[in-house]
């Protein structure tokens, strides 16, 4: 597949271990087993859609309370949030 970031076209699909910030701020988690790509010359990184995804994700959906670490999967299967009951402030 292109590198998003170099002319090289040899890149590979990958997946990447990365810690987020929530959307509170105050905490983090590592999510594991994030689909990246991994070029030989830039490394191994997220798309910049797959970071909007994610940030999405944890603003609409119902982490698993505590956990400190989930998959890229379970956070995407994670139930959403009842957006009604968090916008009124
Ligand atoms: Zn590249």
């Amino acid at each position: 597949m292109d590198c998003m970031w170099c002319d090289r076209i040899d890149a590979e699909q990958t997946t990447k271990d990365c810690y987020w910030i929530l959307p509170d701020g105050k905490d983090a988690v590592e999510i594991l087993e994030i689909p990246a790509i991994y070029c030989q010359d830039c490394g191994s990184y997220l798309t910049d859609e797959m970071n909007h995804d994610i940030d999405m994700a944890l603003y609409s959906r119902e982490l698993p309370k505590g956990k400190k670490e989930l998959t890229y999967k379970e956070l995407m299967s994670a139930p959403y949030k009842n957006i009604f009951a968090t916008k009124n402030v």
